[in-house]
């Protein structure tokens, strides 16, 4: 399949005519072509986007609720092959592009086209004074910058607000899983989305990226992705004041405590360590667990994760399927090297599985344990974004709470635990944006979410992102 740029509501290659091949990771072969854009296609988006800006944040919020309710519903209509598309992309079983993935695509196309309808702004009463109102408007062209780990997931998470506050969208899907961002264009010609309302630049991030980051139109810049690359984009940004939510990576830690209930936390483990192949921004990569309790669990965890069915993402009965790209499984490959170096212990898994047939040449993964390393190496300091976890034992409450906090990131961490005001006390002492108790990945779309330290800044999720698409105007009136 050769994919196109997705500019002011047409499908257009890219200007220099230059085009990357596209890799499924589960048989390791080139499958399609993307456009290789770079600046010019980047300035054509964003001069569509700026065009199109006065009469769609003109619409009334009903009218951009419709016209966003019929994109939801037009990934639901194509859900099987958005899921297909995406495992094939992606390298993820896809029965979880099916049941997280995609669906979660059309519920953030359908959580904001009914928020706009239910946001609100404040007026405040200051008496004989007069009072003041705040006004809340769309700000102009919204540049979005998307990852490979859950590419229409977070592509739509970061898109969906922009459009349902009133901005227009120049939006770039990594260019290692483009396949999902392309089919979505489709969906949004036949939802009727207006020409320039949202415009999808398929490319690398130094030529599209950062064209993007740089253009002088575009305001406010969303991004999800590493944490170095967003610290090369708000060095960028800067200068040029723009509004920046940046959502980066992590090395979040599970914390089981003996009274926990162990099967549950043992399950859920399992899932929150090895889901999407670890390559979950939120999955759990450094476990710690409280001495009495560790003898059992780490049998128990064993176990269970070389029970995990490594296999083509295709197969139904497949739990871990293949890494994203060979220099990713290269990179996760080395951490496991390092890690022994380091001291580490594996153990189970450590190496590359080749699986016979048409997947011989994909990029598969053994889930690895690793035991017996101190919290300050570089493989308990560095996000490896792999199935790869360590597991350390803890003695205090005290101990759990100082080696979770010390790392140089901030995103996620998940307690187990049965006592009640010992959840509450690591929940309010862990240095992160989210914490799970009892539980993981469990999240109401109308929280905040995002990390603190290296992991980001900003917020996005619910209305916080309404408010990050926004810019206020109080208006003062006296009587
Ligand atoms: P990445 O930073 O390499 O790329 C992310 C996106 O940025 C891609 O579209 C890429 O092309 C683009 N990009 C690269 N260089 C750029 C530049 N100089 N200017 C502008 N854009 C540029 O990240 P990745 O490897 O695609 O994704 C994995 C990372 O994303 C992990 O670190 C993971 O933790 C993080 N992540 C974070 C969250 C979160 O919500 N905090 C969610 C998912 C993934």
């Amino acid at each position: 399949m050769k994919l196109q740029n997705y500019i002011n509501g047409e499908y257009v290659d890219p200007i220099e005519g230059r085009f990357l091949d596209n890799m499924d990771p589960s048989t390791g072969r080139v499958y399609g072509q993307i456009p290789d854009s770079g600046p010019e296609d980047v300035e054509q988006a964003v001069q569509a986007a700026r065009k199109a800006f006065p009469a769609w944040s003109g619409l009334s919020a009903t009218e951009r609720s419709r016209i966003l309710l019929r994109v939801s519903q037009g990934i639901e209509d194509q859900l099987e092959s958005l899921a297909q598309a995406e495992s094939k992309d992606n390298g993820k079983p896809v029965k979880l592009a099916r049941t997280v993935d995609i669906p979660r695509a059309r519920d953030n196309f359908a959580f904001y086209a009914t928020a706009i309808l239910h946001d609100a702004s404040e007026t405040h009463d200051m008496g004989s004074a007069g009072f003041n109102y705040t006004l809340r408007r769309p700000i102009g062209v919204a540049g979005c910058i998307s990852p490979w780990n859950l590419p229409l997931y977070l592509f739509t998470w970061k898109i969906a607000p922009a459009l349902a506050a009133g901005n227009t969208v120049v939006a770039k899907p990594s260019e290692v899983t483009p396949a999902t961002a392309f089919l979505l264009s489709r969906i949004c010609m036949e939802a009727g989305l207006p020409p320039g309302v949202l415009n999808i630049v398929h490319g690398t991030g130094p030529r599209v990226g950062e064209a993007l980051v740089a253009h002088p139109d575009v305001p406010l810049i969303s991004f999800t992705g590493g944490t170095a690359t967003g610290a090369r984009i708000a060095a960028q940004a800067a200068p040029l004041f723009k509004k920046l939510s940046l959502e980066l990576g992590g090395k979040n830690p599970t914390l089981l405590f003996a009274d926990g209930d162990f099967e549950a936390m043992l399950s859920t483990t399992v899932r929150s360590s090895f889901a999407n192949q670890g390559q979950i921004c939120l999955c759990g990569s450094r476990i710690l667990v409280e001495r009495s309790l560790y003898p059992r669990f780490i049998e128990a965890f064993v176990q269970r994760t070389k029970a995990l069915r490594v296999g083509s993402p295709l197969e139904e009965a497949t739990q871990i399927g293949a890494v994203v790209s060979e220099s990713h499984m290269e990179k996760v490959l080395g951490y496991i090297a390092l890690a022994q170096e380091e001291g580490g212990v594996i153990a189970c898994g450590g190496k590359r599985v080749v699986l016979s047939g048409e997947q011989s040449g994909g990029y598969y993964l053994e889930p690895t344990v690793i035991t017996g390393l101190p919290m300050q190496c570089r493989t308990n300091q560095e996000e490896i974004f792999g199935p790869v976890v360590t597991v350390m034992p803890f003695d205090t409450e005290e101990e759990a709470l100082s080696l979770a906090n010390s790392t140089r990131y901030g995103l996620s961490a998940t307690v187990w635990t049965s006592h009640l005001t010992r959840a509450h006390r690591m929940a309010a002492a862990l240095e992160v944006g989210i914490v799970w108790v009892n539980c993981w990945l469990v999240r109401d779309l109308r929280t905040p979410f995002g990390g603190v330290k290296s992991s980001g800044i900003g917020r996005e999720g619910g209305f916080e992102a309404l408010r990050f698409f926004t810019e206020p105007k109080n208006v003062c009136i006296s009587l």
